[in-house]
């Protein structure tokens, strides 16, 4: 196994950071306070190829693998970790039909889901089926879907859902096409402490008549759930990884620059200590995050173990550093639209979306076999 990045990839990195400097920081405030369309900005991004990084060629996409991928969200995430979540439901609903999809399908929605002219939304959790999802209530008996599902990040700006419903024998997942359809209701974008530039949604399907191709994954719903949770895990561990290099930059310019008691703050030992740990942390998390993107394809029995490793230890570390890039900042640090008060908050909400970190230690206790 090579854990390190090949040529390309470095280059890829470069290039993906150099994009993200150039289109996303100026933006990220408006990003987030909603004063720029998220939908407008999301359909540039796919016209530039960057939602069909893992979309085969013969579909439209650049036939990229799964690291390119994590590496765009990181690149996206050390200014907007929002853009993280944004990609980690659409690339969810792409990967499901990548790996799932009959040629229908792939050839209906992957060439759309690529250029950004369909966003993808992972519809699964309800209010009373959150960490225990298989306890959702939504149906598809005759032929109609019928439930309401909570926290749809992409809800307002979907042009595909990917649902979790209940059958008279178990639960099936349904592509649901968003549009203009008044059996589905797409309630208003949640407030939230952070990651505030994704939009997330409440989306109720009312007797909405379901495509006779609306059924993927038919009789592999399991799998299929599996895939679709553990590539929007490992895209929420590299926007913590984003997060966390956010944290490290600042604070350590912060530190070169600011002077107390006649010298750099970064004389002093307390916060070299601060900033050695962060440094060491995220690249720990880095590690980890790139190592689960490739056992995604190559060695996919380890994935499941590795995907809730990234998201439990990048997002933990993301929240315990960007608390200490605030604490060197000092009164800086807390003001609103600085840096590290968006990296603080944005981290908290990383260790709850796709998947807290109490269910990723309950996946890793499975794979230990206890
Ligand atoms: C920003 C954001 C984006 C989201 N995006 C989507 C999305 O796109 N699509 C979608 O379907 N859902 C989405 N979700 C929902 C998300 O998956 C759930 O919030 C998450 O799974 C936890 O469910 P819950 O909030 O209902 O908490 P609960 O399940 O009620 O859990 C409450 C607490 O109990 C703990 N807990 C629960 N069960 C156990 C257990 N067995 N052992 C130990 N502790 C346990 C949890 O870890 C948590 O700390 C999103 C959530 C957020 C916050």
């Amino acid at each position: 196994m090579n854990t390190f990045l090949s040529e390309s990839q470095e280059a890829l990195k470069d290039t993906y950071l150099a994009f993200a400097k150039e289109h996303v920081l100026p933006v990220a405030n408006q990003l987030e306070d909603h004063t720029l369309s998220l939908k407008d900005f999301v359909q540039k991004l796919g016209q530039q190829g960057y939602l069909g990084i893992v979309v085969p060629k013969e579909y439209g996409g650049a036939g990229g693998n799964f690291i390119d991928l994590v590496l765009f969200v990181e690149a996206v995430s050390q200014f907007d970790a929002g853009l993280g979540l944004t990609l980690a439901s659409h690339y969810g609903v792409v990967e499901l039909i990548n790996k799932f999809g009959s040629d229908v399908q792939k050839s209906r929605y992957l060439p759309l889901l690529a250029r950004g002219e369909c966003v993808g939304a992972l519809a699964i959790n309800e209010q009373q089926a959150g960490t225990d999802f298989m306890a959702v209530a939504t149906t598809t008996t005759g032929g109609a879907l019928r439930g309401e599902k909570t926290w749809v990040v992409n809800g307002s700006i979907a042009g595909l859902f990917a649902v979790l419903a209940r059958t008279e024998s178990g639960v099936e997942i349904r592509l649901v096409d968003s549009a203009a359809d008044k059996s589905i209701k797409v309630g208003a974008d949640k407030s939230k402490l952070g990651l505030r530039s994704a939009v997330t949604n409440d989306v109720s399907f009312d007797k909405h008549q379901l495509g006779k191709d609306s059924l993927i994954a038919e009789g592999k719903t399991d799998a299929a759930l599996q895939l679709v949770m553990n590539v929007a895990k490992v895209i929420a561990g590299a926007a913590s990884v984003g997060v966390v290099e956010s944290a490290l930059s600042h604070s350590a310019e912060h530190a070169r620059t600011r002077e107390q008691f006649g010298q750099k703050i970064s004389q002093f030992q307390g916060i070299q200590w601060k900033l050695a740990d962060m440094s060491a942390e995220a690249a720990a998390a880095r590690l980890l995050t790139y190592r689960a993107a490739w056992s995604k394809d190559d060695k996919p029995e380890e994935f499941v173990r590795d995907a809730a490793m990234s998201k439990l230890f990048a997002s933990k570390v993301a929240r315990l550093h960007s608390a200490e890039a605030v604490q060197i900042l000092g009164a800086l640090g807390i003001l609103s639209d600085s840096p590290t008060e968006r990296a603080y908050r944005d981290s908290k909400v990383l260790e709850i979306a796709e998947g807290t970190s109490e269910a990723q230690k309950l996946s890793l206790v499975k794979e230990l076999g206890i």
